[in-house]
């Protein structure tokens, strides 16, 4: 398998994202997860920027020691010297220089011709690399630069003596095919491009980041920048968990390794999230708060059976805990059943089917049914059953008494429990009462099963 070089570039492109600003500890309790997490690079600053920025990849290099140890710098004398000052007490130090390259850049940021910014480039890189032997050149928003002169540019950097270049689509403007085809075309066009990594760095702006990354890597780029939890400028940059992950699970289809540890993912994830207070969105992809959770019954009844019918990979894998079966309205008899097994109370399949009645209506009403809630619906049924059972059409609300949520706590359960432990948190836990009404008789087996696909 073709090893992958993982640039993670969560400290200097994803802390440009709003809200997730991070001074210097933060940045180096960061770093040492990242190291934790095996990353080959990390992009620690960007050392003029900032005296922050300068110390955070200062206080990083000295003490963080495996991977290597980027700080960004524009093409100039100024950056590249004060970036290489940072790197100063770095193992593996690595000077990562830009500058764009397309029309529209140079005509209305840089205001430079073509021809100064070829000079510029080999001006910088010349520079850089009398500093320092480690050195990556980005030919800033190259997706939207003519592809002849990008070559033009890369082969240039090349000579002057870049040994990784960097191909990125700054404004997320690609697709994967197109992606695809410039890697491809770099590859047969640039002399010396054989001996320099190829590396790629994606926006997310049409949510293609990752996809664009995976179809570089297809065609021969051997890095790729990424970032933790996907933050970066606007739509944020590739996802790191999502790369790595995909080639982990479909070796198949993407037969590359990387030296990631998965199982630190998810806790690099909650660190970032703890770090910068931006919380990660649900449904994100491997490390969202229902990325591993099931509601739907006919879901949860496989999940139950064999985790593989829903699972492509266990929740372990990238360090969540447990998978989670929600209990809402979607779910079905065999997770209740288990769930109030797990609570103390069996019951038969008559039993069962009432008490899943009243749970259908209360899900309905406060869409994630807790344990406490379980266990009030179920005391409430006890007390309840004579004349619930005598008196089905009759809707009786029965008043709850909220502090008595508090006093009933999960147990530790055992079998299917470490499945069932972590319960969703709901909005739930204020309501005062819910009706017992009952539901029509037609809800039958067949039910558990409408929730699919
Ligand atoms: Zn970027």
């Amino acid at each position: 398998m073709e090893r992958i070089t993982i640039s993670d570039t969560t400290l200097r492109d994803g802390e440009q994202s709003p809200g997730c600003s991070m001074n210097v500890p933060e940045k180096l309790r960061m770093a040492h997860h990242l190291d934790r997490l095996g990353v080959d690079v990390i992009e620690a600053g960007f050392p003029v920027a900032s005296e922050g920025d300068f110390a955070a990849v200062q206080s990083i290099a000295a003490v963080v020691r495996r991977p290597i140890i980027a700080g960004l710098a524009r093409a100039c004398s100024k950056d590249i010297e004060r970036a290489w000052q940072a790197l100063q007490g770095a193992a593996r130090p690595r000077i990562h220089v830009f500058l764009a390259t397309s029309d529209i850049h140079l005509k209305y940021k840089l205001r430079i011709s073509r021809q100064q910014c070829l000079e510029q480039a080999i001006e910088a890189i010349r520079l850089a690399k009398s500093l320092c032997d480690d050195v990556e050149f980005s030919p800033e928003d190259a997706t939207r630069t003519d592809p002849e002169f990008l070559c033009q540019v890369v082969e240039a950097v090349v000579a002057a003596g870049a040994t990784t270049v960097n191909i990125p689509d700054t404004v997320g403007y690609t697709t994967p095919v197109e992606f695809g085809e410039l890697i491809c075309l770099i590859r047969e066009n640039v002399r010396g491009i054989e001996d320099v990594t190829i590396s790629a760095h994606c926006h997310d702006d049409l949510g293609l980041a990752v996809a664009n990354s995976l179809a570089a890597i297809a065609a021969g780029a051997r890095q790729v920048e990424c970032t933790i939890n996907g933050i970066g400028e606007r739509a944020g940059n590739a996802s790191l968990e999502e790369i790595v992950m995909a080639m982990r699970v479909r070796p198949d289809r993407l037969a590359y390794e990387t030296e990631i540890v998965s199982e630190e993912l998810f806790p690099a994830s909650q660190m970032l999230s703890e770090i910068t207070g931006v919380a990660v969105q649900p449904n994100k992809a491997i490390i969202g708060r229902n990325a591993f959770a099931h509601e739907a019954g006919i879901h949860q009844d496989g999940m139950l059976k064999n985790p593989l019918t829903y699972e492509i990979m266990t929740p372990q894998s990238v360090g969540v805990p447990d998978s989670k079966l929600v209990l809402g309205k979607h779910s079905g008899r065999h997770a209740l059943g288990l769930r109030c097994e797990q609570l103390g109370h069996q019951f038969d399949r008559h039993q069962l089917d009432e008490v899943y009645r009243h749970f259908v209506v209360l899900a309905d009403q406060i869409k994630h049914v807790e344990d406490v809630h379980l266990l009030e619906l179920i005391s409430a049924i006890q007390k309840d059953r004579p004349a619930a059972a005598d008196d089905r059409a009759q809707v009786k609300s029965i008043p709850l008494d909220v502090p008595a949520f508090a006093a009933a706590r999960p147990d530790s359960g055992h079998g299917h429990s470490k499945l069932l432990r972590s319960m969703s948190v709901s909005s739930g836990a204020g309501l005062a009462s819910f009706p017992l009404n009952s539901m029509p008789e037609h809800h039958g087996d067949q039910e558990d099963y409408l929730w699919g696909v």
